[in-house]
């Protein structure tokens, strides 16, 4: 199969790679139909995160179709279409009952370097580093899904791949962001960045109630979505003071 390779800080190329296989019996094989580029693949792109080897696969956004299940697989089949969130996650651990899947504590097999780097271990993630596992990324046709019965999240047929492939991360990282401020009706609400996960923090300020989002960035092209797309009020911090500016507002 194709897929997007890490060879070095700034180089990116598209090799031939072995397709992937099952190899535990709680996997699946997706075939990748759509998929994104992170900001957060700009780390690797950049070099800045490490244990990057030449060769690894990109990409930790992905959705696609379940060609192949292990024999312990219930809750997908073959022909089933999926959207693959980004940490991989064990489903039984500690952390994983209480519905923390990021910090899933059996699915990174490097988590002990991870824990002298970050003082705690995220999860085994996707296309993100030996740091994190060294699981090959979904920027390829085809993927291994790990816990398959836990992670992929089926799609009904009715919706479009532009419609749900967000849901791999930043849909719910911005919707997490909005979450947190616990939102009454009436609250104002400011985002500061208006990248993807900004526009997503802004329109679930909104779904969860509130009244007013005040979007805050520095490129016009970002303000102009916010405001267009998102329905944001919105401050160029080049050119106010933003804090005074917000708290003017409110
Ligand atoms: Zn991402
Ligand atoms: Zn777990």
């Amino acid at each position: 199969m194709k897929a997007t390779c890490w060879m070095g800080p700034g180089k990116m190329q598209v090799r031939e790679v072995p397709d992937p296989m099952i190899l535990n019996q709680q996997d699946c094989i997706v075939k990748v139909t759509s998929t994104a580029i992170c900001g957060s693949d700009l780390h690797l792109y950049n070099g800045f995160l490490p244990l990057m080897e030449p060769g690894d696969i990109m990409g930790h956004e992905f959705m696609g179709e379940v060609v192949d299940v292990g024999r312990d697989v219930r809750n997908v089949r073959v022909g089933d279409r999926v959207v693959v969130p980004f940490p991989i996650a064990c489903g039984q651990c500690g952390p994983c009952r209480a519905g923390a899947y990021s910090v899933c504590e059996n699915s990174n097999p490097n988590a002990y370097i991870a824990e002298k780097m970050l003082g705690h271990s995220p999860s085994g993630i996707f296309g993100y580093s030996h740091l994190t596992g060294g699981f090959a990324g979904g920027q390829a046709e085809y993927v291994r899904v790990p816990f398959a019965d836990v992670g992929p999240l089926k799609v009904s047929d009715g919706l479009t791949d532009d419609q749900v492939l967000f849901l791999s991360d930043i849909l719910p990282t911005g919707y997490m962001g909005a979450e947190m401020c616990n939102i009454q009706p009436g609250d104002t609400i400011a985002v500061w960045g208006c990248g993807p996960v900004g526009l997503f923090a802004i329109a679930s300020a909104y779904l969860l109630g509130a009244e007013k989002v005040i979007a805050i960035d520095r490129f016009p092209y970002r303000l102009q979505m916010a405001r267009e797309r998102a329905g944001a009020i919105t401050i160029n911090y080049e050119e106010v003071d933003s804090v005074p500016d917000v708290l003017s507002r409110t």
